[in-house]
């Protein structure tokens, strides 16, 4: 056996990119470390400026993680106690938390089960008078359907929060994720797409005074030191995290592609297994695949993982059980059956963006043979 054949194959292997950046990151790291600033500071800003340039919008604010950059995000943008988000509930659990942590209430909507991603017509039945916003997820890194969600918003007169903790880069329309709706929510979890070496997150937006509102939030409400105005978070950035993340941000597209590509060659090596469901691209969307997500047939994927981790294959499960069964939310009787199937069917593949045509043959045999 060669050494591919006796490897537990991860989940994700961030080491690749360690080693092609060590220098430049070492030197990030020791400048930080000479400056003596370790919290917001110069580097901040400039990575606020360069992510802000990416994405082509107007302010980028650092936060501590992408569930700050929501909470916060959230009451940027009047969205306060009493209010009702509408939002999906196939999501990380900080989705919803975010919603609850302020006092609003989500409104857990189904989801399209060939995008995982919120429903987005079954939205307009769950409009109240007590709706202020809604928030859709890109889940896995494709988008949600924001052509109807934004007409919706329009219609209504609500804000719009686009968590796209796992979608950086992607695009709807040839427009970048969490800048479509009036603001945008991302985290730099370490497994993310653009990924930190500890948390941090950031909110984007055009508007100025949600943009001054959620500078303000982040540093205990004060925009001038010790003059607090409201009751805010210490959520602010570190600077080690700022000076790691200006490093990788120019090699996010070619990392991008080089997940499509291996989405592709999954898709390549997968496509004849019976009942085996692939992850569908919908052509309005450019999926960054954070995840290349499977649907596995007739209740097996509780079986189909064990075998694969006897195989050497390590899986996940995004997400085993749907928020609105969460314990905290479970009282709703909420009836939201795509979510609830979703949730025992699916499995997330390793991927990641040097990911090498051998792990995934190796991946794509131990999952035919798991399923036969
Ligand atoms: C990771 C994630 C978050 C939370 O981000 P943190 O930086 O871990 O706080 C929120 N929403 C979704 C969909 C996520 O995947």
């Amino acid at each position: 056996m060669d050494a591919i054949q006796q490897t537990q194959i991860p989940v994700l292997d961030l080491s690749p990119e360690i080693d092609l950046l060590w220098d430049e990151i070492n030197a990030a790291i020791q400048r930080v470390l000479r400056s003596g600033h370790f919290i917001m500071g110069a580097e901040v800003k400039a990575f606020e400026t360069q992510f802000a340039a990416y994405l082509g919008v107007k302010h980028a604010v650092g936060m501590n993680s992408g569930t700050d950059a929501l909470v916060i995000g959230l009451r940027a943008l009047g969205v306060g106690a009493g209010d009702e988000v509408i939002t999906t509930p196939f999501s990380f659990f900080a989705t919803a938390e975010a919603v609850s942590i302020i006092g609003a209430t989500p409104v857990f909507v189904d989801i399209d089960p060939r995008t995982y991603n919120l429903d987005a017509g079954q939205i307009e039945a769950k409009i109240t008078e007590r709706t202020k916003a809604i928030m859709p997820v890109h889940l896995y890194g494709q988008s949600a359907d924001m052509d109807v969600i934004m007409e919706l918003a329009g219609k209504y007169g609500l804000k719009v929060l686009e968590d796209t903790a796992q979608a950086f880069s992607g695009e709807y329309r040839g427009r970048k994720l969490g800048t479509i709706g009036d603001a945008g929510a991302f985290s730099f979890f370490p497994s993310k797409n653009l990924g930190a070496y500890g948390d941090a997150g950031m909110f984007v937006t055009d508007d100025d005074d949600v943009a001054t509102m959620a500078r303000m939030l982040r540093v205990h409400g004060s925009l001038k030191k010790y003059h607090n105005e409201v009751v805010g978070y210490n959520s602010r950035m570190d600077t080690m995290q700022a000076a790691i993340l200006g490093v990788k941000l120019p090699h996010v597209d070619g990392w991008s592609e080089a997940r499509r590509a291996a989405a592709k060659r999954y898709n390549d090596l997968l496509g004849d297994i019976p009942g085996l469901t692939l992850p569908y691209e919908a052509p309005e969307a450019r999926h960054v695949y954070h995840q290349f997500t499977v649907r596995i047939p007739d209740r097996l994927r509780d079986t189909v993982q064990a075998r694969l981790a006897e195989a050497g294959v390590s899986t996940m499960v995004y997400y085993p059980v749907p928020i609105h069964q969460l314990p905290i939310y479970q009282d709703w009787d909420y009836d939201l059956p795509e979510a609830e199937s979703a949730a025992g069917a699916v499995i997330s593949l390793p991927i990641w963006p040097q990911i090498t045509p051998e792990i995934q043959e190796r991946v794509a045999g131990a999952l035919r043979a798991a399923l036969g």
